[in-house]
């Protein structure tokens, strides 16, 4: 097999900005063990050349510039295509102060390195091959992951076991496919080297593969991004005031007006693991306001993306009629999301314990009562909170889980492309219908996978990643 033709040579540092015991500079690309020979000198062995050293071997020495010693470094070498990048590469671990880190990057640049770009490194390693664009995209949810959870869940990803399943069903589909192609060649002749009704069969499986993996998507959003929370109730409830405790800091203005929150603002808390991301919204009215009412709109849309929703109700109104009816109206409405009701200001109102038992059997809820200024009955309500996720976490810790959005959006195609399939073989339709559909199924499955490359796909991917990655 022949081997990728090398990039120029790229240098990063590869670990984190700032003071730590030791840090790592990668270098990769063509030329780069005379790059690293030239600034490095082996203890021991004045005679040491990169290009003679065995792939997987590590070598004590110093880094040197024109003025002398900067730091004794050890130097991995790692010969192609043996290596992340699947070039000659060096990595070079120093001591993590970040003047020395800087000075050997500056070394490395002047002897004709060029400082990578970012996720540079992992562009390569795609590229040549060495892992698809599913892994490569994992190590950057690595990078950012949020939570344990999301952590585990692009490491499943990266193992490749959604690349792996995706892969068999491109082949089967790519199968299929060659064999409609092949009808097609022979159409005077009318012949069928593809069954119809075993296609029909196959994609049903193909399909209803899809669905799971597209249904997989809610609860591997939750876990890369955490919970989508959202702080309902009327104005001056105590909306703010909740999530302001919650966070444990002043971010949205409290005040004594009603509808303060113009717009929704996010902020995210960890409990239990588990990350809830936090949004408080304008308050809900039916507002005349022109101002309120933009505002108003946008936190409708919020809440009905949402998982989870926090009704809080003030406790000290008169009359709580029109509070249960809205609760029952957005329980009816917003059935993806779980609600719980927080019964606020308990600090104030006498006889909370009977109002918050009649609340829970007018509204069949969940309430607990709180006081989000005093910060009275908030652990009751984060474990609340975090029951509607308990399970989730165990439930999809091994299997497959689809996180991102264009995985999402290009398995729903796929899906659908194979619906108009089936639905054509149903018909009877022509061959050369049904072979477009399943071209076009399998093109959305390669575009995950990264079998079929799209420009704007891989800069899109691979802008988020840092430098040295
Ligand atoms: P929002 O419009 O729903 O966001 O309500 P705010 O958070 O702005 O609160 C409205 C008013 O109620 C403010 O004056 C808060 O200080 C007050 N408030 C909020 N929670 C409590 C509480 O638990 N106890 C008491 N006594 N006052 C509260
Ligand atoms: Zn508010």
């Amino acid at each position: 097999a022949s081997l990728p033709e090398p990039g120029m040579p790229i240098a990063a540092v590869a670990t984190p900005v700032g003071v730590g015991a030791l840090a790592i500079l990668r270098i990769s690309g063509r030329g780069v063990f005379g790059i690293a020979g030239r600034i490095f000198k082996k203890k021991q062995n004045p005679a040491f050349r990169f290009a003679e050293a065995k792939g997987y071997t590590a070598h004590f020495g110093s880094v040197h510039d024109s003025e002398g010693l900067i730091d004794e470094v050890v130097a991995l070498v790692l010969r192609a295509p043996n290596s992340f990048t699947m070039e000659d590469m060096v990595e070079f671990t120093c001591h993590g102060g970040p003047v020395v880190v800087q000075h050997i990057l500056k070394v490395l640049l002047d002897e004709g390195c060029r400082l990578a770009e970012p996720g540079e490194f992992t562009r390569r390693a795609f590229l040549n091959g060495r892992i698809d664009l599913l892994q490569a995209e994992a190590i950057g949810e690595m990078i950012h992951a949020r939570s344990e959870s999301a952590f585990r869940t692009a490491v499943t990803q990266m193992q490749g076991t959604l690349s792996l399943r995706l892969e068999a069903m491109r082949e089967q589909l790519l199968r299929s496919c060659a064999l409609l192609e092949l009808e097609l060649d022979f159409s005077e002749e009318d012949v069928e080297f593809q069954n119809r009704r075993e296609l029909q069969q196959q994609l049903g499986v193909l399909q209803e593969e899809l669905r799971r993996l597209v249904d997989s998507y809610q609860h591997g959003r939750i876990m890369k991004e955490g919970v989508a929370t959202v702080i309902a109730g009327r104005p001056n409830a105590g909306k703010s005031t909740l999530l302001n405790t919650l966070l444990g800091l002043e971010r949205s203005i409290v005040s004594h007006m009603p509808g303060t929150t113009r717009d929704y603002i996010e902020e995210c808390f960890l409990y239990n693991k588990t990350m809830f991301r936090l949004t408080d919204t304008a308050g809900l009215r039916e507002a005349e306001e022109a101002v309120e009412h933009e505002g108003v709109k946008r936190s409708y849309r919020k809440i009905a993306e949402a998982d989870l929703i926090v009704y809080i109700l003030d406790l000290t109104l008169d009359d709580y009629a029109d509070e249960v009816a809205r609760i029952l109206e957005f329980k009816s409405e917003y059935r993806n999301a779980r609600m719980i009701v927080a019964a606020n200001k308990i600090d104030l109102a006498s006889e909370s314990p009977e109002r918050i038992q009649e609340l829970r059997e007018a509204t069949g809820c969940d309430v607990c009562g709180i006081s989000a200024a005093k910060g009275e009955g908030l652990e009751t309500l984060k474990e609340l909170m975090s029951t509607m996720v308990v399970g989730l976490d165990k439930l999809h810790e091994a299997s497959v889980l689809v996180t991102s959005l264009r995985h999402y959006e290009a398995l729903r195609n796929a899906s659908d492309a194979l619906e108009n399939a089936r639905m054509l073989i149903n018909s009877n339709s022509e061959t050369e219908l049904i072979a477009f559909e399943l071209r076009s199924a399998l093109n959305y499955v390669g575009e995950i996978t990264g079998k079929v490359i799209n420009e704007e796909i891989l800069n899109m991917i691979f802008d988020q990643f840092c430098i040295g990655k």
